[in-house]
């Protein structure tokens, strides 16, 4: 959202989502209709712009964090990208190939409506192609790290099931929430608020070897919710979960690669996208500078040197925090009803409400990073800060995000 800000989009980006009020909680239950046993609160999007001038010391930011579907923020990227002069877009062309040599990056890419194959030329070429990139492809350029970690749940194939049930919030006793956990026996979920008014997605594992199905939808929403309500499944999709993987290069010559084309993270916490954006800003100003001829011989070989060590760091995160969920042993008595059944609830809900705030609460691996071995940052007597995903300290030592502090007007 910081970066949001600079470009100008924060706050059409902010409107996007939940509504005003809508509070994105993560709630925990054994089934959505039966016990809830954990809950962190977090401030609504009304509640925490209302805030946001009394300082957070735990987020000191502008930009307080605001959950926003992919789905829904493109379209704005897009068209504050068509609006820039000296942009082209050409939306929906697919890249065929890419190489290089001592004069220029080359690719010839394919207008989807006509068929038509054009050859373009260019100083530098980024590759921001997703998981399969074929531009990190084609430098030979492979991926380190776990590739297939296998968990009960969040390592494997996983479905998401897409569903319109406004009636789901009357079936869940305890309030709203972004996330929906369920963890009983039978099945492992979580529903995700898409809009807030009534569209949710349920992440679900797959059985091994198994396809994702509507049947499978049905039978996941009923053993997770475990209670009736009026509900239509609007699409299911596959994708897969126990990756903590970071491309060994972050590019060759005059071509980088970007996003998930240069990691691939299980998405517990949230960093793949975040981490995406955080990488095209690092590179974004050392490409501009190169192309406006100031950057110098080696600017553009510190956005590898300062950015994958980052894509460790974040992978590394996720991944201990799938590693918690996915390898959980359920309690015997977590859904017996009587005093032996509060008490379970009871202290199984105390560590997931410790775990909700691990995986949610990490204002450090945000603001955290620190580049402090780039070949540009100069470096200062003393130790820095440490390293804590869980606490952010603001100080401005080179190589570190400037501190935000409000100054008044004028
Ligand atoms: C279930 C799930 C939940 C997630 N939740 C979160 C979350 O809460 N927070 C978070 O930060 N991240 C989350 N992520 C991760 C996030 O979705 C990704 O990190 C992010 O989308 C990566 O963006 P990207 O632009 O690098 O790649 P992509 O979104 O994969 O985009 C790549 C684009 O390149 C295009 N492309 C590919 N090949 C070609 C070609 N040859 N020519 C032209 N175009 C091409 C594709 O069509 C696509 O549009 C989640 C991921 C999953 C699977």
């Amino acid at each position: 959202m910081e970066h949001y800000r600079r470009l100008g989009v924060a706050e059409e980006i902010r409107t996007l989502g939940l509504p005003d009020d809508y509070p994105p909680d993560v709630s925990y239950h054994t089934r959505y209709a039966s016990h809830e046993i954990a809950r962190l609160h977090w401030p609504s999007r009304r509640d925490a712009l209302a805030n946001r001038h009394a300082g957070d010391r735990r987020w000191p930011t502008p930009e307080p964090l605001h959950r926003g579907q992919e789905m829904f923020i493109e379209p704005v990227l897009k068209q504050h990208a068509e609006s820039l002069p000296g942009v082209d877009i050409r939306f929906g062309w697919k890249v065929e190939s890419i190489s290089q040599d001592s004069t220029c990056a080359r690719l010839f890419a394919r207008d989807p409506a006509s068929g038509e194959l054009c050859e373009f030329e260019a100083d530098y070429a980024v590759g921001c192609d997703g998981p399969r990139s074929l531009v990190r492809e084609a430098l030979g350029i492979r991926y380190e790290g776990t590739g297939s970690e296998d968990r009960d749940f969040l390592g494997g194939r996983m479905q998401a099931t897409y569903v319109r049930a406004p009636a789901f919030y009357d079936v869940v006793p305890g309030g709203v929430a972004w996330q929906y956990w369920a963890m009983n026996p039978q099945r492992f979920g979580i529903m995700i608020a898409v809009d807030g008014k009534g569209e949710f997605v349920l992440h679900t594992q797959l059985p091994k070897g198994a396809q994702s199905s509507l049947e499978y939808g049905h039978e996941s929403i009923a053993l997770t919710t475990g209670g009736d309500f009026p509900y239509e499944i609007i699409g299911v999709a596959e994708w897969t979960a126990g990756f903590t993987l970071v491309a060994k290069n972050y590019g060759a010559g005059r071509i980088f690669i970007a996003g998930d084309a240069a990691h691939l993270f299980t998405p517990t916490s949230g960093q793949g996208y975040n981490t995406s954006v955080d990488d095209a800003a690092n590179l974004g100003w050392k490409l501009a500078a190169a192309c406006l001829g100031w950057g110098g011989p080696n600017l553009l070989a510190t956005y590898e040197a300062e950015r994958k060590p980052i894509g460790h760091r974040n992978t590394n995160f996720a991944r201990s925090i799938a590693d918690f969920f996915g390898r959980i042993s359920m309690p015997q008595a977590l859904e017996d009803s009587g005093p032996a059944g509060d008490a379970c609830r009871a202290e199984f809900g105390q560590r997931l409400q410790e775990l909700a705030w691990k995986e949610f609460d990490a204002p450090g691996i945000h603001f955290g990073m620190y580049y402090k071995d780039s070949s540009i940052v100069c470096t200062e007597p003393g130790e820095g800060p440490v390293d804590d995903p869980h606490h952010y300290v603001p100080h401005a030592r080179p190589g570190a995000r400037a501190p935000h502090l409000w100054i008044s007007e004028g």
